[in-house]
């Protein structure tokens, strides 16, 4: 995107609601590579992982819910249980490309996600890594 709206930066810091956790029609894909460092964290196989905590969706493998749409890793009051090891969908949001398409579709997240606009300020660049892949969200 040669000039897209978020050119001087957007704010974000996440506040730890939980409600991106909570989507009842979302998903949470997880890569090969968040499969091996969630089952090193669980100290569990791959098999038993994916057995326990997993279900294929759209041909692609994603975190199972519970069913009112909480992610098994959810847990109230506590939030997520593998918080440091979680899924790179999740260390990378709100940064994703259907939110980036255009103003609105960033301002609409803030319906759901206080994070959105406030605290920590992220350059166009960094932006742009983390849509390619080569950054996570800062802690703060
Ligand atoms: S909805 Fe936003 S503020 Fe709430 S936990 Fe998710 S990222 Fe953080
Ligand atoms: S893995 Fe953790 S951070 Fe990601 S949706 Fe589930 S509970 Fe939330």
């Amino acid at each position: 995107m040669l000039d897209p709206f978020y050119r001087k930066g957007l704010r974000f810091s996440c506040k730890k609601c939980g409600n991106c956790c909570r989507i009842s029609d979302g998903f949470v894909y997880i890569s090969n590579k968040d499969i091996a460092r969630i089952t090193e964290a669980l100290d569990s196989t791959e098999y038993e992982f994916l057995d326990n905590y997993t279900e294929k969706n759209n041909g692609f493998v994603a975190l199972k819910s519970y069913p009112n749409g909480d992610c098994i890793f959810f847990t109230e009051n506590i939030g997520c249980k593998v918080y440091d090891h979680r899924p790179r969908q999740c260390r990378t949001f709100p940064f994703w490309s259907n939110a980036l398409s255009s103003q609105k579709d960033w301002e609409s997240l803030s319906s759901y996600c206080p994070g959105i606009n406030t605290g920590i300020l992220y350059t166009k660049d960094e932006i742009e890594k983390i849509l390619i892949g080569t950054m996570e969200t800062k802690k703060g």
